[in-house]
């Protein structure tokens, strides 16, 4: 400061206060990516590329722990943390938002916005959050119930909060806040849930009054259409798809392109995923799986581009979005760059949304490429009409899902965290117009799960193909210009954490596995690497603190798939690992659990009785707990619960004893009997297991189990 200014010690409530208020609109425009962090993608561009380079190719050896701090959180952090000024800023499960001093590796304070934990399952794919914004002095947050918070950033006391969702809805937000020009952009999650339809709203970062909503699929054509392109959207739906919301949430990535004063929105899948279902004579259904552009003031659309027309597989193009310029042909184009679920790489003119070039990034069987008008060629059998089920490839979780990737301009290369899986999709006779399927957490799920085992399976005769019940991930080097895979390393789990490159020649990322790992950009070989024990599932941060690089990553497994799968044999609780050149800190020391074996005993019940049961936990306990036996994640394989869990099953199931860990009761939707049932099904399948039967042969067994209960039941 200048002389006589009084010495501001860093840390300080008035330090926060002034950092932060000085991260205004031009302070944004002009964020570098060469000292903090303080936007969610590190600048409005989203590259996480960063030019700092003291970390580099050769002094990489040297990089050590600097700090690690224990949060405690068991449910999984996926936050990319902004940081300023040493000062970081977070999120960890539950919507709970830290503050922690860089220097000292200690938390300067913390804000718990209070989620009820028993409406766990009602929230899209775990208790998760992706990060806050930070703009003239406040730090915004949007909570997994749907508000969205100022919070005085000096000490995290509430400024303002708004409820951005219809109360008792199914909506939830996960996703990090952007700032555009003095507002606070926020989307949601929820299209797998009946009555959801996606919207992304701008709110005055002072007042938190709404400035405008845009709406990503039209309502009812007998109200007004809030935008003239809704009118023109609606065009292609068929029958009374507002009845059950349509879907198209933009639960991830808004993009703010300040050249063009344009905000890219990335939106979701349909609801119902079935297109039959949801618009039963066909048509694209816009905007669904559309990359839209958005007038930065006005929230007005300006142009889309669909990446998947009638989406019938979750395909959502919500992923991140980068902007960039590249040389194309001879010509410099403003491109923006995505890789959606469906397995398609982008490359978008940003000015006007027309389709540059697309090509496959990951292996799909859905599609055989993409014709002259930029729509994809659809291959035979893709939309599982015939009652059979296909087994599909990109699988619902995606080719790539919302896990962040990085563009280095030095290289030219996009990396992206990718997935090699096939998923079951199947029509289901059953499923009604505007009423729940048939899988699901018993909360109005709108998904097309193959739920019935003894169907047909159509199988993918390609070598090259996904096994059926198999999924593994792959760390892809892309050229955007060339639209070709580089190279690729096999990683032998699909959920792993987001993408950072620096100018130093870095690429990095923590796994599933539990280890955080450094990259040569060029090769991909491994430059170093540490044992951070837990699995991860957010992105590393680099910044400058006092002159020197560090790099933070959040270390907390989680997550839609953690919630029922993991790599390693121990979670331990939520921490930061902090790091820098001559990092002399130790690991924090860890005590392992037991592992739990499966359960022991056996049952007696009618095999209708097991198929009875087998279907209550479909519709009630599958999307949190997993199959049974597959180990669990941070949610319990209930195989392997102890038998405590057993004795009190109806107090927990229908009593709601754990509702404050997240598992509410069940009493409106299961009777005593039901818990019987399932207790049956749970015992077999743990029976079985224990005799070593094939999964193929399980299959089989509980497929005819099934079909007992259901005919029982017609
Ligand atoms: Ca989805």
């Amino acid at each position: 400061g200048r002389a006589g200014d009084t010495p501001l010690t860093k840390g300080s409530p008035e330090h926060l206060r002034r950092i932060t208020a000085a991260i205004d609109d031009t302070a944004l425009v002009a964020a570098r990516a060469d000292t903090d962090w303080i936007t969610h993608g590190q600048t409005y561009a989203e590259g996480r590329h960063s030019s700092l380079a003291q970390i580099n190719r050769d002094s990489v050896p040297k990089l050590g722990l600097a700090w690690t701090l224990e949060l405690g959180g068991r449910r999984g952090m996926q936050a990319t943390p902004l940081v300023v000024d040493g000062i970081m800023f977070f999120t960890g499960s539950w919507s709970i938002v830290y503050a922690v001093d860089v220097r000292k590796g200690s938390i300067i304070w913390r804000f718990d916005p209070e989620v009820d934990r028993s409406k766990a399952p009602s929230f899209c794919c775990g208790v998760n959050n992706r990060g806050v914004a930070l703009y003239r002095g406040a730090v915004f947050v949007g909570t997994l119930d749907g508000r969205l918070l100022s919070l005085d950033a000096s000490d995290g006391s509430v400024n303002w909060s708004v409820l951005t969702i219809p109360e008792n809805s199914n909506y939830s937000i996960t996703g990090a806040p952007r700032i555009v020009k003095g507002k606070v952009l926020i989307g949601n999650g929820g299209a797998e849930y009946a009555g959801v339809r996606g919207y992304v709203t701008a709110y005055d970062a002072r007042t938190g009054k709404q400035a405008w909503r845009f709406y990503t699929v039209p309502g009812n054509p007998k109200a007004p259409f809030e935008d003239p392109a809704l009118e023109r959207a609606a065009k292609t739906w068929s029958g009374e798809w507002w009845l059950q919301g349509g879907g198209g949430t933009v639960w991830d990535s808004m993009v703010y392109d300040p050249e063009l004063n344009l905000v890219y929105i990335g939106v979701g899948n349909g609801s119902h995923w079935d297109r039959n279902v949801r618009s039963p004579g066909g048509g694209d259904n816009l905007f669904l799986s559309s990359i839209v552009a958005l007038n930065a003031d006005s929230g007005r659309y300006v142009w889309h581009y669909q990446t998947t027309p009638g989406d019938s597989w979750d395909y959502t193009a919500t992923q991140p979005i980068i902007l960039t310029e590249l040389e194309i042909d001879g010509r410099r184009r403003k491109v923006l760059l995505q890789a959606p679920k469906n397995g398609f790489f982008y490359v978008i003119d940003r000015v006007n949304g027309e389709l540059i070039s697309a090509a496959p990034y990951s292996y799909m069987n859905w599609a055989s490429g993409i014709d002259g008008r930029g729509r994809p060629i659809e291959r035979e059998g893709a939309r599982y009409a015939d009652g059979r089920t296909h087994w599909i490839s990109p699988s619902s979780h995606g080719a790539h899902n919302w896990f962040p990737m990085s563009y280095s301009p030095s290289t030219g290369l996009v990396y992206i965290p990718g997935v090699r899986q096939a998923g079951p999709f199947a029509r289901d006779a059953t499923q009604a117009w505007n009423g729940p399927n048939q899988v699901g957490s018993g909360h109005q799920v709108t998904a097309s799960f193959a739920f019935r085992r003894d169907r047909e399976q159509v199988l993918d005769s390609n070598p090259d193909a996904p096994r059926p019940g198999t999924a593994s991930g792959e760390l892809i080097a892309y050229d955007p210009v060339r639209q070709r895979r580089v190279w690729a390393i096999a990683q032998p789990s699909h959920y792993n954490g987001g993408l950072l490159t620096t100018a130093g020649g870095l690429l990095m990322q923590g796994d599933a596995e539990g280890y955080f790992t450094v990259r040569d950009d060029r090769t991909g070989g491994i430059l170093k690497r540490f044992d951070v024990r837990s699995g991860v599932i957010s992105s590393p941060v680099t910044y400058l603190v006092d002159g020197e690089q560090y790099i933070s990553l959040l270390v907390e497994w989680g997550g839609g798939q953690g919630q029922y799968h993991k790599k390693v044999d121990q979670l331990y609780p939520g921490t930061v690992y902090t790091f820098k050149l001559g990092g002399t800190a130790t690991l924090p020391s860890r005590e392992a659990a037991p592992q739990r074996s499966l359960i022991t005993g056996s049952t007696t019940a009618a095999p209708e009785d097991i198929g009875r049961g087998m279907n209550v936990y479909l519709r009630n306990c599958v999307t949190c707990h997993g199959e049974p036996g597959s180990g669990g994640g941070v949610i319990p394989d209930l195989l392997r619960s102890a038998p405590e869990v057993y004795e009190a099953l109806d107090f927990i199931v229908l009593g709601g004893a754990l509702a404050g860990l997240g598992m509410p009761g069940h009493s409106r939707q299961l009777s005593s009997s039901d818990v019987a049932d399932l207790r049956d099904y749970l015992l077999f399948v743990a029976a079985s297991l224990r005799s070593g039967i094939t999964p193929q042969r399980l299959n089989q067994d509980l497929g005819a189990m099934q079909r007992q209960a259901l005919d029982r039941q017609k």
